[in-house]
């Protein structure tokens, strides 16, 4: 059992990404800065804590920034639901981000008034939106090694369970060239609208971080439309990962 004092902060966008676990802490109690609820409680005796960060990049940052600061976490996940770029993934099936990237920087030829808009010309913006330090420009931002090593081997009753790149931005994508374009180009397997926010607050607060995330729709596949009942099936998977962190120790 770990001794640290220190807690696992878990961020949940949605009622329906983030209720479930709050409900399997041990003995919570509540502090609400602004919007922002955060549950307290333990998970086998170690503290963790919950939030309900709301949906979005820069809901999700500010709820990751305060976390840090009031709670000075061991690392911080983020998870919840996602949509397809790769069509060989379906409903249920789990990707653990790897590298998560923003996928609303976009740069844009000029166009003459009246000429409309042509999102096939648009080019990926430069990587220093993406800085995490003087000089150190990325636009991938990784995940916590350790983490992913744990999550890899928790089993996903409904589907299957891959490492990747996770795109994130304030955009859902519903266009199957542009997925392909994001799959193709940036290698992302998914996309959702949070996980590229807390990994670069993470990544210059220097707090370790994971992005997990459930499909939960599929342009690619018929019937595979948005169903909330994934984002309970994704909180069951990363309570298993808190667990065996706090049990194996793994990042103390
Ligand atoms: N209100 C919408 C769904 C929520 S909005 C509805 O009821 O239909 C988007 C939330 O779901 C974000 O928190 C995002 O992380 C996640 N999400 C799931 N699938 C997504 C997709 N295909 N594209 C972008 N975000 C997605």
């Amino acid at each position: 059992m770990h001794k640290s004092e220190k807690p696992i902060v878990i961020l949940g966008p949605m009622e329906s990404e983030s209720a479930w676990l709050i409900q399997q802490l041990e003995n919570p109690t509540f502090t609400d800065i602004g919007a922002y609820r955060y549950a307290k409680g333990t998970i086998g005796g170690c503290p963790v804590v919950v939030c309900r960060c709301y949906i979005g990049v820069v809901n999700s940052a500010v709820a990751a920034a305060l976390a840090i600061e009031r709670y000075d976490p061991l690392c911080v996940i983020v998870q919840g639901t996602s949509g397809a770029h790769d069509p060989a993934l379906h409903q249920g099936d789990i990707v653990l981000g790897e590298r998560t990237v923003n996928i609303g920087r976009w740069f844009t030829p000029h166009r003459d008034w009246g000429t409309g808009v042509d999102a096939d010309r648009w080019e990926p913006h430069g990587s220093e939106i993406v800085s995490i330090g003087p000089g150190e420009e990325t636009m991938y931002l990784y995940g916590d090694k350790r983490i992913l090593r744990v999550a890899e081997d928790v089993p996903n009753p409904i589907g299957k369970v891959i490492r990747g790149t996770i795109g994130a931005a304030d955009i859902w994508n519903r266009e199957l060239d542009m997925l392909d374009r994001l799959h193709r180009e940036l290698c992302t397997e998914c996309e959702e609208m949070e996980g590229f926010g807390v990994m670069q607050v993470c990544a210059q607060l220097n707090i370790p971080c994971a992005d997990i995330r459930i499909i939960s729709n599929s342009e690619w596949h018929e019937g595979e439309d948005f169903n909330e009942k994934y984002g309970e099936d994704c909180q069951k998977f990363v309570l298993e990962v808190v667990r065996r962190l706090i049990a194996q120790k793994t990042l103390l």
